[in-house]
C-alpha cells in the first residue's frame, strides 16, 4: 500500500517491524491526553495503529497532538516501538509508533455521531453523512464483503466461459411488474427512455446474437410503491444461456451459490433440495419457505369431520380448508400473544375470521378457545393429527385454501421469531420449481404473468392451455434463502408463434404488442436459439451473508425508506428552463 504519502497502513504493523522506520496516514479516531503522553489512535481502512507522542522525546508531535479533533486526517512519520500495555484485541496491539514528525494533512468539523462499531447516529443521520458512517468497522466490512462476492461471482461464471457483458441503461420498457422510471430525450422532444427494470429483453436478444453464456452484474430500476427493505435501484446478477435446458441452469447456479458461500463464509453447502411451488404451499404457505425450522401447515379437515364445533361445520359444508400449525414450547402462551396471534391473522391482508387454538398444557389439560364445543376427544385427535407434544400450541384456521395458507404461513414465521427457534448460523437454502405460468390479478380477474411473459410454458401442460391455463405450470424456478427469494430465472419462449400466443392469452392487441415487443419477435424470427437464465439479487444476497438486517445495510449510497437521497438531497426540482429544453415543462396557468 505504499505511496508517496504513506509507507504503510494502519492495519499492517506488527512485531517483527519494530525497528522500522515508516509513514502512516489516516484518522484521528481518538486521543488520549495525559501530562507526558498523548496516544492517538489512527485509523484508515485497514485497521488502528497507535501513536505515541511522548513530550520529552518529540515536542513537535506532542504539540500538534494536543491540537487534534476527531477525524482529523494525519501524516505521521516515525518508529515502530514495542508496546508497553500490550493490546491483544487489536492485531497492530503489540507495537506503537513513535513518531518523529505529525501533520495535519487535513482538519474535521466535529462529526456528528460516533464512528464506532456501536453508533448512537440514527439511520437517517448516518445516511445524510454516508462517507462517515462508510468510516465505520461495521458497514465497511459489508461493502469488504460485497466486493468479495462480486469478485467470487465473476470467477466462478467467468472460469465457465460466460460473458460479461454491459446492456444499455436508456432503453425501452421492460416488463417485470413494476412501473418504470422513465428518462426525456431532449433531442426528440416529447419521447422517453425508461430505465431498465431488468436486462431482460436484451440479454434474451444476446441469445440470439449468438453469445450463448453472458452475465451482467448491473443497476436495475424500478419505480414501486415502498415497501418492505427495497431500493427504486438495485444490483442483479443477471445470467443468460443458450441450448440449455432448465437442469443446466439449476446446476450452474446451485455450483456459484455454494462457491460463494465457500469463499466468503467458509461454509460447504450441501446439495440444494427441490420442491414444488405447489408443495412449498400447501406446507409452508408461501413460495418462499424458511426450512430453517420445522412448523409444516398440515390440513385436517378429515380429522375435525364430525366435530360440533360450527366454525368447522360451516367450513366443511363450504369445502374450505381447515388446516393446523404446531407451534412448540408455544402452550403457556398469555392471553396477549394470543390475542396478537388472532389479530394477526384477521389483520386485512390476510383477511381471515379468527384462529383457533389449543394449548396442549398437561396430557390431561388441554385449553381452547372452542372448549364450549370440543370434547377432550376432539382435542386429542387434533393434537395427535399434528403431532403435538405436551407444552405446545396448535393454532388452527378454517377459511378458503388461500387465506389459510398465506396466514399460516406468516403464523410459522412470527411464532417462530417470538420463541427464537430459528437457530444462528444457519441456512435453509433451496430451489421452488414449477411455478403457475399465469395467476389472476385479484381486483379484474384478468390472466397476468406470475413471472413475466417470456416464460416457456413446461410443455407437459401445453395441453391446459386453452382450457385450464391457471393449471399449466412453467419452466420457472427460484432460489430461497432463509425465507428470502434470492434468485429468479426460467427457460424463455424462443419461438415467435408462442411467444405471440402467450402476449394473446394475456390480453394484448396486436398493436401493443408489436409496439413493445416487435423487435423480439423479429429477433426470435431470425433463429433464436433455446435458452433460459436466472437473476440473483445482489444486495439481499450479501445482506443475508452479512447478517445485516436491510439491504441499506450493503450499499454504499442507498435511498432511505422514503426513496430519498437525503446525502444527495434527490430527487429535487428542477429550474422550469431546464425542463423547457427537454420538452416537459409544466405550462404556468395565468
Ligand atoms: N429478469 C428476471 C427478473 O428480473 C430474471 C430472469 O428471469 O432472468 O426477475
Amino acid at each position: 500500500m505504499k505511496t508517496g504519502l504513506r509507507t504503510c497502513t494502519c492495519g499492517e504493523l506488527r512485531a517483527k517491524d519494530i525497528g522500522r522506520n515508516v509513514t502512516l496516514c489516516g484518522w484521528v479516531q481518538t486521543t488520549r491526553i495525559y501530562p507526558k503522553f498523548i496516544f492517538i489512535d489512527l485509523r484508515d481502512r485497514y485497521g488502528i495503529t497507535q501513536i505515541a507522542c511522548h513530550q520529552e522525546k518529540n515536542a513537535q508531535a506532542f504539540e500538534i497532538a494536543h491540537k487534534l479533533g476527531r477525524e482529523y486526517v494525519l501524516q505521521v512519520q516515525g518508529t515502530v516501538i514495542e508496546r508497553e500495555n500490550k493490546n491483544p484485541k487489536n492485531p497492530t496491539g503489540e507495537i506503537e509508533i513513535l513518531p518523529d514528525f505529525i501533520t495535519i494533512l487535513n482538519t474535521s468539523q466535529v462529526p456528528p455521531f460516533l464512528i464506532e462499531e456501536e453508533t448512537d447516529g440514527s439511520e437517517e443521520l448516518r445516511l445524510q453523512y454516508r462517507y462517515l458512517d462508510l468510516r465505520r468497522k461495521p458497514m465497511l466490512k459489508n461493502i469488504i464483503t460485497r466486493a468479495a462476492v462480486v469478485r467470487t461471482v465473476r470467477q466462478y461464471l467467468d472460469n465457465l466461459g460466460f460473458l460479461e457483458i454491459e446492456t444499455p441503461n436508456l432503453i425501452k420498457t421492460t416488463p417485470e411488474g413494476a412501473r418504470d422510471f422513465i428518462v426525456p430525450s431532449r433531442l426528440h422532444p416529447g419521447q422517453f427512455y425508461a430505465l431498465p427494470q431488468s436486462p431482460q429483453l436484451l440479454k434474451q436478444t444476446l441469445m440470439v446474437g449468438g453469445i450463448d453464456r453472458y452475465y451482467q452484474i448491473c443497476k436495475c430500476f424500478r419505480d414501486e410503491d415502498f415497501r418492505g427493505d427495497r431500493q427504486p435501484e438495485f444490483t442483479q446478477i443477471d445470467c443468460e444461456m443458450a441450448f440449455v435446458e432448465q437442469e443446466d441452469i439449476l446446476q450452474t447456479f446451485e455450483g456459484m451459490i455454494k462457491t460463494v458461500f465457500k469463499e466468503i463464509l467458509h461454509v460447504e453447502l450441501p446439495p440444494l433440495p427441490r420442491l414444488s411451488y405447489q408443495e412449498a404451499i400447501e406446507k409452508y404457505g408461501t413460495d418462499k419457505p424458511d426450512l430453517r425450522f420445522d412448523i409444516p401447515i398440515i390440513e385436517i379437515n378429515s380429522t375435525v369431520q364430525g366435530m360440533q364445533f360450527p366454525v368447522f361445520e360451516q367450513a366443511l359444508a363450504q369445502k374450505y380448508l381447515i388446516a393446523a400449525i404446531c407451534a412448540p414450547t408455544c402452550a403457556q402462551f398469555s392471553r396477549k400473544q394470543l390475542d396478537k396471534l388472532s389479530d394477526m391473522v384477521k389483520a386485512p391482508h390476510r383477511g381471515c375470521k379468527g384462529l383457533v387454538y389449543l394449548q396442549y398444557l398437561e396430557e390431561n389439560n388441554i385449553k381452547s378457545s372452542a372448549d364450549k364445543f370440543l370434547t377432550d376427544e376432539n382435542k386429542k385427535a387434533i393434537l395427535k393429527a399434528v403431532g403435538a407434544k405436551v407444552g405446545d400450541l396448535v393454532l388452527i384456521i378454517a377459511d378458503t385454501a388461500s387465506k389459510v395458507r398465506k396466514a399460516l404461513g406468516d403464523l410459522r414465521l412470527e411464532v417462530a421469531k417470538m420463541q427464537n427457534l430459528i437457530p444462528a448460523n444457519t441456512w435453509s437454502i433451496l430451489y421452488i420449481v414449477d411455478f403457475p405460468l399465469f395467476e389472476k390479478d385479484e381486483p379484474t380477474g384478468k390472466l397476468v404473468s406470475a413471472h413475466h411473459p417470456f416464460v416457456m410454458p413446461n410443455p407437459e401442460d401445453w395441453k391446459y392451455l386453452e382450457s385450464e391455463p391457471e393449471k399449466v405450470r412453467a419452466l420457472c424456478y427460484d432460489m430461497v434463502i432463509n425465507g428470502n427469494e434470492i434468485m429468479s430465472g426460467s427457460i424463455r419462449i424462443h419461438r415467435p408463434d408462442i411467444q405471440r400466443k402467450i402476449f394473446d392469452y394475456l390480453g394484448l392487441s396486436s398493436e401493443e404488442i408489436e409496439k413493445k415487443f416487435g423487435f423480439l419477435l423479429k429477433a426470435f424470427s431470425y433463429g433464436a436459439p433455446p435458452h433460459g437464465g436466472c437473476a440473483f439479487g445482489l444486495d439481499r444476497l450479501v445482506m443475508l451473508l452479512v447478517g445485516a438486517e436491510t439491504i441499506r445495510d450493503v450499499i454504499a449510497f442507498p435511498k432511505n425508506s422514503a426513496g430519498r437521497d437525503t446525502m444527495l438531497d434527490a430527487p429535487s426540482f428542477v429550474e422550469n428552463e431546464f425542463l423547457e429544453e427537454l420538452g416537459i415543462a409544466i405550462k404556468k396557468t395565468v
